[in-house]
């Protein structure tokens, strides 16, 4: 059997089988944005790594080395906002070729600290090795109290859906740099913006963490029908979603309508943009999102509710028509450039 034959998701369920059961203290263990373990100190600490690879996950084409860090540093700081936490220590492992000019690295480095200060975090060490390939691995360290930590599996039925910011964003923006599209600035510029310079939802993780009510967290750093399926599984629910309701930037839309695909499919689909997906109850729901967006500048969308997981997941739009959200996310949508394949697929 080959990898591309189970995908990625695939691969990581066979590697979960053949480990042994997580050791007591440790709470959480594969299947979430972070591994969850007790500390001395009575809160969770959270672990997340991540790894890119060039021409895989970012192009020096479309990049600059101080992009290629920052985005690099936001998706791992957004795991730990996926679990309402808070960033703490930072290891950095890269690998890249001899001939690679000390320029580039120290702007990439300049990209991944600059992001890490903003949250108060330190880059605290690594390993740089030469490699045929520039490979970049991140290591987050994050601190959560018990009572508020966001995990995947905390949805439940009649609950309301949520999102923060928008999404697709980061999709336009990649397609918009990928494809060398010639647009306006005022239309190019949110997209491209939104793909370069992620900002992680750090203070918006917390604010969830902290309701008392909080269900399911996930950031959507796969596109959102994958991160639904992940809630779905984890949680045992199944959810409605209201496809009008998805926030989509008009600069996003506009793209979109561009290379004749739905606003939608690119928030369903598109990776990276590092929102929240999360579900509260309804209880003074609309008073709490004025707080919300009072506290952390970021605004929370209601999209959808949460079922019973005999509801699966479905889709519905404006006039009522639902579809189901079906197999394995959205892997069978095709998808054009190696660099958003791999998005998707194995990223
Ligand atoms: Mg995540």
């Amino acid at each position: 059997m080959k990898i591309k034959e189970i995908g990625e998701f695939g691969l990581i369920q066979k590697i979960a089988a053949m480990l042994p059961p997580p050791h007591k203290g440790v709470t959480m263990g594969i299947g979430d944005d972070c591994a969850v373990f007790e500390l001395s100190n009575g809160k969770l600490g959270l672990l997340t790594t991540d790894m890119l690879v060039e021409g895989v996950h970012y192009s020096k084409e479309f990049a600059t080395p101080y992009e290629i860090g920052w985005r690099a540093m936001a998706g791992n700081l957004s795991d730990i906002a996926a679990m309402g936490g808070t960033p703490r220590l930072v290891l950095i492992s890269l690998g890249v070729p001899e001939i690679t000019k000390v320029s580039w690295v120290e702007d990439l480095y300049k990209g991944m600290s600059e992001l890490a200060a903003a949250y108060g975090t330190d880059i605290a060490g690594g390993d740089t090795v030469t490699s045929s390939q520039g490979v970049l691995n991140i290591v987050v360290w994050g601190e959560v109290e018990p009572s508020q930590t966001g995990y995947r599996s905390g949805a439940k039925p009649g609950q309301a859906l949520l999102v923060t910011g928008d999404l697709g964003g980061s999709h336009a923006g990649l397609e918009i740099l990928r494809r060398k599209l010639q647009l306006l600035p005022e239309i190019k510029s949110y997209p491209v913006e939104k793909h370069l310079h992620p900002v992680p939802r750090i203070e918006a993780g917390r604010w969830i963490g902290a309701q008392i009510d909080h269900g399911a967290l996930t950031d959507s750093s796969d596109g959102l029908g994958r991160d639904l399926k992940n809630l779905a599984e984890a949680g045992k629910v199944g959810f409605r979603v209201y496809l009008d309701k998805i926030p989509v930037h008009p600069s996003t839309c506009k793209v979109a309508e561009m290379l004749e695909k739905k606003p939608t499919d690119f928030a369903l689909q598109g990776g990276e943009d590092y929102e929240l997906v999360f579900t509260l109850s309804q209880e003074g729901l609309a008073e709490r999102l004025i707080d919300f967006e009072k506290q952390t500048g970021v605004k929370a969308t209601v999209i959808g509710e949460v079922l019973p997981p005999e509801a699966g997941i479905q889709l519905q739009d404006a006039q009522g028509n639902c579809q189901t959200l079906s197999g394995f996310g959205f892997e069978h949508f095709s998808l054009q450039s190696k660099v958003s394949l791999s998005n998707y697929l194995l990223n």
